[in-house]
């Protein structure tokens, strides 16, 4: 395991991978961060409260799966944190 500060890089690097996997903008509106997709948020389809280890652990995790098998995960879409907010503020309206 890196030693914590390039366990964050890497873990920005491999955030970012994956945004650009996903097609690096916003599915909703399409933006795409004005060409800084780092600024575009991962959403989870489903409830990642009650998960084990919490859910900063549980992204974590994810993001650092799809870096060693790069199978984009199911149960998350790329969103501006405009369509972030509204989404999880009324799930029905993105599911
Ligand atoms: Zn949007």
């Amino acid at each position: 395991m890196p030693n914590k500060s390039r366990a964050s890089e890497l873990y920005v690097q491999y955030r970012l991978e994956l945004i650009m996997a996903m097609g690096g903008k916003c599915s909703v509106c399409g933006w795409n961060g004005e060409n800084n997709q780092a600024l575009l948020e991962l959403h989870h389809t489903q409830p990642k409260e009650s998960v084990w280890g919490g859910k900063n652990y549980y992204v974590m995790k994810q993001i650092w799966q799809w870096h060693k098998t790069r199978i984009i995960p199911s149960n998350i879409l790329l969103l501006c944190p405009n369509h972030h907010k509204i989404a999880d503020r009324n799930r029905k309206l993105i599911l």
